[in-house]
């Protein structure tokens, strides 16, 4: 799950509260620990440095390591034209994140994900010198033009504002590269394992559940066809899905207003635990669910996990 808090969200829209830090952690968080209980599941969860940072959260985010689960890195600031910044500027990201995680939760972060799926070669470099076990920003769609369309077009951005943030969602290039897991040759000679946000077989659209929840508002029906296709197709491709979660998937307009203008806002909360819980099992029918560390071991340790150059 990205940790993305109700600021980042508005920052991202272009919404100049969001430099108060509005903040739903302390309640979303119990909320999704809860259901992961019921389950019996251990997830990742990539927290966002600034967050962790501001004493407001330490208790909740706390829990997520005392609970078994395990931290990632979702930089400090969640910028998504971080793919722009100097390697210097990067480097001062991904440490100050790691130092803030580290002293709220306990838990050193060996993974990454970058905010809007964007990286560069500059980012994978630091995360290797800083031995993280994985990265995971890319996500490998023909979507990303249209995902950005759909973006720009409602929020409340400059032309300044649109600029820096054109590769949010990924470049055309990502949507080529694989999506099973692959490993970097980094210009340093090292390698690091990258781990795509997983996306459809073959026709490369994403199945993350903030999309099933969106087409739920169309058809019930038609979600759980769409995952079960999904799903199939992985099986077949022998693709272990590297399935992704919003908070925003727990929450509804009720809670959050200011996030009104997000796809399935308008599905209340219950309906979207229960949806959760129903794809989680669905799942786990095919798939072992472990948290990111323990899926980029085994593929560290399988022999079938191919080199990619720069
Ligand atoms: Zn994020």
């Amino acid at each position: 799950m990205d940790l993305d808090d109700q600021w980042s969200y508005m920052k991202t829209h272009g919404d100049p509260g969001w430099k108060k830090f509005p903040c739903y952690l302390d309640k979303l968080i119990p909320r999704v620990l809860y259901t992961l209980d019921q389950l019996n599941l251990k997830i990742t969860f990539f927290v966002v440095g600034q967050d962790a940072a501001l004493d407001k959260n330490r208790d909740a985010l706390k829990l997520l390591t005392e609970k078994g689960h395990e931290v990632g890195n979702h930089s400090f600031h969640h910028e998504p034209w971080l793919n722009l910044y100097s390697r210097d500027q990067i480097r001062r990201e991904i440490i100050e994140a790691e130092e803030q995680i580290l002293r709220v939760t306990g838990q050193k972060p060996i993974g990454f994900r970058g905010p809007g799926f964007v990286w560069s070669t500059d980012l994978l470099e630091i995360l290797a010198e800083n031995e993280y076990l994985y990265d995971t920003s890319i996500l490998p769609t023909y979507l990303a033009p249209l995902a950005r369309v759909y973006y720009f077009w409602t929020s409340n951005l400059a032309r300044e504002e649109r600029r820096q943030r054109k590769k949010i969602f990924g470049s055309l290039k990502d949507a080529i590269r694989p999506i099973k897991p692959f490993l970097w040759h980094l210009n340093s000679n090292e390698t690091l394992l990258e781990i795509p946000v997983t996306t459809m077989p073959i026709i490369k659209t994403p199945f993350h559940l903030s999309y099933l929840l969106y087409l739920s508002r169309f058809s019930i029906l038609l979600m759980f066809l769409y995952l079960k296709i999904a799903l199939t197709l992985c099986r077949i491709t022998h693709t272990a899905p590297n399935f992704l979660l919003h908070p925003l998937d727990f929450l509804s307009r009720e809670q959050v207003p200011e996030l009104a203008f997000f796809p399935g806002m308008d599905i209340n909360t219950n309906r979207k635990i229960e949806l959760f819980y129903r794809v989680m099992n669905i799942l786990r029918e095919h798939f072992e669910l472990v948290k990111m560390s323990t899926h980029a071991e085994a593929m560290l340790n399988s022999n079938k996990t191919k080199i990619q150059y720069l």
